[in-house]
């Protein structure tokens, strides 16, 4: 099995606008004002490539990642130093602790019992998340005053914000919450905002902002567009042309019938590489002309109209659409669902 020939070219491209990237990285910490960004890198940087993204981030002046589970790890601290790598679930067993330790990646502890573990375990700097009314992950601003987490060694105090991304109250109120926080654990620094945190202004960048979203092209506030650029660029080849005629219907179900005689593309994109029947009704791209989609999308291919570009043949490439928010607006997925989905079969 280890000589066997090296595949073909794929029939799907994924193109990592680098400098994009890096511009991004740079307009958030810009926009951190005296704190410095980080970087969320975890789900393979929502779906781009550790490998293609962290050392650009890292290059752009990064200090700081987020992934969220330990698996994410190694992929991490092939481009950084791993005291640079915090996991944001936090080490719940004795594993974990161990190969945080052995690592020497950080831990964010999240709970009483993690913070008993992690100090059972050896202990060392670590950071807290206090939960100030998002209720996910993160000890409740009244425990703050146990042993456990007294006898922590607390690099960067976190709080995360359940409605960043809108104008609502609620942010404030955690806000207020995580100040009566600092003043209860003792911590070197602070952390507050995610992507669209940093665009809520001053108030929430305290020492450090961990956006994540926003790097990879996302824009989840309004005061964000006009700075962040699009970062992935998909494409897919066509696999097969044909001429269909009236009454001829097309994909699953039968969906879509020609009224008219036209030209169709059968294109190397599906539900497994992210394109989920959500954006059916949506089209591709080449050289500018529109190309309708027809039907359903199948999990491996979705059914082009040409008939406007008849020159198109097997082989050639169309331009997937990807600016996030226009997308999300069209298909009514989340920006983040659109990256994190993109799949494993794109060259990039
Ligand atoms: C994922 C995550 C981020 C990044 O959030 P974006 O909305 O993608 O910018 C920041 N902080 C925490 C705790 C996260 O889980």
């Amino acid at each position: 099995m280890t000589n066997l020939p090296e595949p073909p070219p794929r029939s799907l491209e994924l193109r990592i606008d680098r400098e994009a990237l890096a511009a991004n990285w740079r307009a958030l910490d810009r926009l951190s004002g005296k704190a410095r960004a980080g970087a969320a890198a975890k789900a393979n940087c929502y779906g781009l490539g550790v490998d293609t993204c962290v050392p650009v981030l890292r290059d752009a002046g990064a200090r700081n990642f987020f992934v969220a589970h330990w698996s994410e790890v190694v992929g991490v601290v092939g481009h950084v130093p791993p005291e640079q790598v915090s996991v944001l679930h936090g080490a719940n067993s004795a594993d974990e602790v161990a190969y945080a330790q052995a690592v020497g990646a950080v831990p964010v502890v999240n709970s009483l019992h993690q913070a008993r573990r992690w100090t059972e375990g050896g202990g060392g700097p670590c950071d807290l998340m206090v939960d100030t009314g998002i209720n996910r992950l993160g000890v409740p601003v009244s425990a703050l005053s146990e042993p456990a987490i007294a006898a922590l060694d607390v690099r960067v105090l976190l709080t995360h914000l359940s409605s960043a991304d809108e104008d609502d109250p609620a942010n404030a109120r955690q806000l207020a919450a995580f100040r009566e926080a600092r003043g209860r654990v003792r911590h070197r620094e602070a952390s507050i905002a995610n992507s669209a945190g940093i665009a809520l202004g001053e108030g929430y960048h305290a020492d450090l902002t961990r956006p994540g979203l926003a790097l990879y092209g996302g824009i989840p506030r309004g005061e964000l567009s006009g700075t962040i650029r699009q970062v992935a660029f998909p494409r897919a080849a066509i696999i097969q042309t044909r001429d269909i005629g009236a009454g001829d219907a097309v994909g699953y179900n039968r969906e879509f019938v020609a009224k008219a005689p036209m030209r169709v593309a059968t294109v190397s994109l599906g539900y497994a590489d992210g394109f989920l029947r959500a954006r059916g009704g949506s089209h591709l791209v080449s050289e500018g002309r529109k190309l309708a989609l027809l039907g359903k999308v199948s999990m491996d291919m979705v059914i082009a109209d040409i008939t406007a570009a008849p020159d198109l043949r097997a082989g050639e490439w169309l331009d997937v659409p990807f600016d996030l928010p226009e997308i999300s607006a069209q298909s009514g997925l989340s920006q983040y669902e659109l990256l994190t989905t993109i799949g494993t079969r794109f060259r990039r």
